[in-house]
Formats: structure tokens, C-alpha cells, sequence
């Protein structure tokens, strides 16, 4: 840039004497920033920032750390998250039924008048080795109440035997489609139940307006000090999307949030597009399917049997011919298609049915997504620069459990081929990563952890593991991209935020470390200090 004039109007708060790194091309790198209200004003040399600064300026200096855009996470059930953990119980880290037993038994006693117990995040593959427990475990404890427990990636669950009656899950019922009532030896269910078949579970219960929008708040504070300003949100409770809206419209709400309805409610999506067609805090722009389910529990849909599991190809969720129609109406009514497809023939049969749509209804900028994409067919992979279809990706899923279960359920050829990031971009796809925070083994929705694993490839729930096919990892600053401007391309906004330029909006993250330079594990030491949101600062480290 050149220097700004001499009667320019002063910047509100300008950051200087640091390492600047834009993502933005055009200027990649840079010394200070000026910002004028929510918006970027300048970007350039320190001293080009001086003729910027009046009476009212506030000016940090940034001592040489790295300012980077704030980070986008691009798939998360955030709320979902938030009430959870306000609503119910976490199995976060528990691995023993004696354990589980204490925390159940616990809210229980303090719930009580509560008709379900509903838990979360119980880590199914590393439970007792992977061994299912049984709804036996838990009515030595809670006799008379139905109990849920939810797992980590939201594709299983565990129940007590009040909880089958309640769902008229006996002997005799019929799985429900999409779904599995796992039966022991007799035909008896033992208390697990796979993907649809804990559909009828209820959700969590939503508190009071007033409380729910203080969970939001608190929610998006944690969210800032992890550096994140933008975030997908996939999932709502009734009433919760108007709750969102007005707090965002009070100034409440700090984080940029792109909701994702469910693509059988057009009418509704719709409904919530118009409301928020002027907002750039709140956003409706995708609507997401689920197509299969996850390797774990074997119900990814798979072009080829699992190495374990001789004859099981997993299973669609969903007919995709009813997908397909949903998809037409959704494209024709210009919103963006998003489908969960983690098997490599859930990928083929989106694309398929994606380029049908195309095909139908003619090409536009549609952007179309994947989320996840944990094996897809190398033929499979061009397509996604042809057809302009996103790969949406979350780093950490790739490595955290390669030893539990990747590598036995895909075998040693395909898994070589699995969650292949650098393979994407080589293709030139769109790629663009988020956590699906909580559907994740950490304990926060941290970008850090992301991007390392993202760099490193390395494996174990602690990334400590050797790392797992490292010609598929990326550079750091190809891993920033993806949690940054690639997440605003993929909601359509990459011409308001997701890189530091003059006239985009002033979201910002400063890290303590230079995790562009070498060794890696700064990426892991980095700690955020610094979160800028809509030219605010929303959070400093002391
Ligand atoms: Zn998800």
C-alpha cells in the first residue's frame, strides 16, 4: 500500500511491531495494521501507520508476535455442545464402567426430577478397550429412570433398560431405518444403539431465553481465546435460532456464526435466510444431509467390505435418490448443499448426485460441500476442482484414532489413501477444516491442535505418535489458509474476512509463537493472546 493521507481519518485501535501474515496474496506480509470500526483501514509498515493515529487511537504494540486473521472453524455443533454440557452429564476421559457409573450415579442423585439422564462425549473405541458396555451397567445404578449416553461422534449410544422401554426398543421391535438396536446372542438389545436408532432419544433440555443467551455469550468468550471469530454451526434447539439472532444484533455475540438447517427443511431455511439476508454476524447459507455414518461403528458407506468386517460395505442413512431430489429443490433455491460422507462411496455417490444436480438445474457458483471425506477413491479426487465442490476436512479425526480403528477397518492399501489433504489441493480443490467440535477427542475446539496435526500428520489422541503418512500433511501456512480464508470461501464471505485487507472486516488473533517457522511443536507452545472481533478486542491475555 502507500502511505495513507495526511487528513485521513483516525483508526480506532492500530496494532504495530508485529509479524503480520495476511493470507492474502497480494500482500502477504506486513508490520501493523490500522483499524477504523469493524473494518480493516490499513495494512503496511509501522511508520505508515503514524499520520493514523489521533487522539483517540489506541495503539498495541505486538513486541514482534504473530497477527494472523482470527480462525474460521468451518464445521462444529457448538450450541449442541454448549447445552450438554449445561443439561447433562460429559463421559469425557472416562474409560472404566465403574467410573462411568460414579458420574451417572452422581447426577442422578442431583437431578432429581429430571425424566431422562442424558450424557455425552463417551469415547466408544477407547471404553474399556473398545468392549461395548451393556444397559446391564447402568441399571445397577439408575433402576428407574431412562439413561442415554451419547458418544463422541455422535453416531452411538449407550442406554439403560428403562430408556428400551421408553423407545419400545424390545426384543421383537424392528431396527429403524438407518439405524442399528444392537441384540446380544438371545436377540436381548444390550443397551447400544447405532446411528438412526438413537434418533428418538430426546435432546437436551434448552433453558430460559435469558440463560441460553448467557451460555452463548460465555460460549463465544471461549471460543475468542482459541483465537476463533467465525464458526459453521450445525444444529439448533426450537427457538434457538431467533435467540442467536437478537443477541448477535445487541452486540453480543462474538463470533461470526454460519448455521447449517437441515436440507429436508427448505421452507424453513428459508424463513431464516430472509431474516438474516443484512446480518454479517449470523448467517444461513448451507443445508446438510447426512449420506452414511463413521468407521468406528462400521457404518461409513464403503465401495469395498471393511478388512474387518468380511461382507459389510456400512450403509446409506439415507435413500439417496430422496437425497437427490432434496439437493435439486435446496440448489434450485440457491442455497449451498452440505453432506456428511466419510465413506469412500458416500463420496462417490454425493459427487454423483451433485453433478445430477448440476446437470438439472445448470451450473452456478453453488460451492457444494463434503464434510470429511475420510476415504475417497483416488478417481474420485479430480472431481472435486471440476465440479467446484468443497472438501471440508477436520485434521485431527484423520490421526487420533488411526491405531483404535482406521487401519484395521480400511486395511493397509486404503488407508494409505485415507483423509488425503495434500492430494486435494494438488488436485486444486477448495479444502477448507474445522474440529466438528464436540464429535472430537480434545477438550476444546482448538485450531492449535488442528493445525499441528494438519502439519505433522503426528497420531495418538496426545499427538504424540509417529505421523501417519506424511506426504499428505501440509505447510503451515497451506494449514492456516484452510482455517482461514478457505472456511470464508466456503460460506461465501471471502470478499468480507478470512484474510487481513484493507476494507475486510477487523476479526484478528495474535499467537505468542511464529508457528510459520519451524519446529513444529510452536504450533503446540503457541498460546493465543490477543482476539480481535468486529474491530473489538474481545480478548487479551494478561
Ligand atoms: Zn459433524
Amino acid at each position: 500500500m502507500g502511505m495513507p493521507q495526511r487528513i485521513a481519518v483516525p483508526a480506532t485501535l492500530i496494532l504495530k511491531n508485529a509479524r503480520v501474515w495476511t493470507v492474502d496474496p497480494r500482500l502477504p506480509q506486513a508490520q501493523a495494521v490500522a483499524i477504523r470500526g469493524n473494518t480493516v483501514a490499513a495494512v503496511g509498515r509501522d511508520e505508515e501507520m503514524e499520520p493514523l493515529i489521533g487522539p483517540g487511537t489506541r495503539v498495541l504494540d505486538l513486541r514482534g508476535q504473530l497477527l494472523l486473521p482470527g480462525f474460521h472453524d468451518a464445521h462444529t455443533h457448538w450450541v449442541w455442545a454448549l447445552l450438554r454440557e449445561w443439561g447433562g452429564f460429559s463421559l469425557y476421559g472416562v474409560r472404566t464402567v465403574p467410573e462411568a457409573q460414579r458420574i451417572v450415579a452422581a447426577f442422578a442423585r442431583e437431578h432429581p426430577d429430571a425424566d431422562w439422564l442424558l450424557g455425552s462425549r463417551w469415547d466408544a473405541n477407547r471404553f474399556q478397550g473398545g468392549h461395548w458396555p451393556t444397559r446391564a451397567d447402568l441399571d445397577a445404578v439408575v433402576p428407574d429412570r431412562p439413561v442415554a449416553i451419547r458418544d463422541l461422534d455422535g453416531h452411538s449410544a449407550w442406554v439403560n433398560s428403562a430408556a428400551l422401554r421408553r423407545l419400545g426398543y424390545h426384543r421383537d421391535a424392528p431396527d429403524p431405518p438407518g439405524g442399528r438396536i444392537v441384540r446380544d446372542a438371545d436377540g436381548e438389545p444390550t443397551g447400544i444403539l447405532l446411528e438412526n436408532a438413537h434418533e428418538a432419544l430426546p435432546s437436551p433440555p434448552v433453558p430460559p431465553p435469558e440463560r441460553f443467551r448467557a451460555l452463548l455469550r460465555e460460549g463465544a468468550a471461549a471460543l475468542n481465546r482459541l483465537g476463533l471469530t467465525s464458526l459453521c454451526n450445525n444444529g439448533l434447539p426450537p427457538g434457538g435460532f431467533e435467540e442467536i439472532v437478537r443477541l448477535a444484533e445487541e452486540g453480543g455475540l462474538t463470533v461470526r456464526l454460519s448455521e447449517w438447517p437441515s436440507l429436508e427443511a427448505l421452507e424453513e431455511a428459508q424463513a431464516m435466510r430472509r431474516r438474516v439476508r443484512e446480518s454479517e454476524h449470523v448467517r444461513v447459507v448451507g443445508l446438510k444431509a447426512m449420506l452414511d455414518g463413521v468407521f468406528s461403528a462400521h457404518t461409513a458407506w464403503m465401495l469395498e467390505p471393511y478388512a474387518d468386517a468380511p461382507g459389510n460395505t456400512g450403509f446409506p442413512l439415507i435413500d439417496p435418490e430422496t437425497l437427490f431430489l432434496q439437493a435439486l429443490r435446496a440448489d434450485a433455491a440457491g442455497f449451498q448443499v452440505i453432506l456428511h460422507t466419510i465413506g469412500d462411496r458416500a463420496v462417490r455417490e454425493a459427487l454423483n448426485l451433485l453433478a445430477r444436480v448440476q446437470e438439472r438445474n445448470g451450473r452456478r457458483d453453488s460451492r457444494h460441500r463434503l464434510e470429511h471425506i475420510e476415504r475417497a477413491h483416488p478417481d474420485d479426487l479430480p472431481r472435486f476442482a471440476r465440479m467446484g465442490v468443497i472438501a471440508s476436512m477436520m485434521p485431527q479425526h484423520a490421526t487420533s484414532h488411526v491405531e483404535d480403528y482406521v487401519r484395521s477397518r480400511l486395511g493397509e492399501a486404503r488407508s494409505a489413501t485415507a483423509y488425503p489433504w495434500r492430494a486435494l489441493l494438488e488436485q486444486g480443490a477448495h479444502l477448507c477444516f474445522g474440529s466438528d467440535w464436540p464429535a472430537i477427542d480434545l477438550v476444546a475446539p482448538n485450531p492449535l491442535e488442528q493445525l499441528y496435526v494438519a502439519v505433522t500428520r503426528a497420531t495418538g489422541p496426545d499427538h504424540r505418535g509417529a505421523p501417519w503418512h506424511a506426504e499428505q500433511a501440509l505447510s503451515a501456512a497451506e494449514a492456516i489458509r484452510c482455517y482461514t480464508l478457505e472456511g470464508a470461501y466456503a460460506e461465501f464471505t471471502e470478499d468480507r474476512k478470512g484474510s487481513i485487507t484493507p476494507g475486510k472486516l477487523a476479526d484478528l488473533c495474535v499467537l505468542s509463537q511464529d508457528i510459520l517457522e519451524p519446529p513444529p511443536e510452536r504450533i503446540l507452545e503457541a498460546e493465543v493472546t490477543l482476539t480481535v472481533f468486529d474491530g473489538e478486542v474481545v480478548y487479551r491475555k494478561e
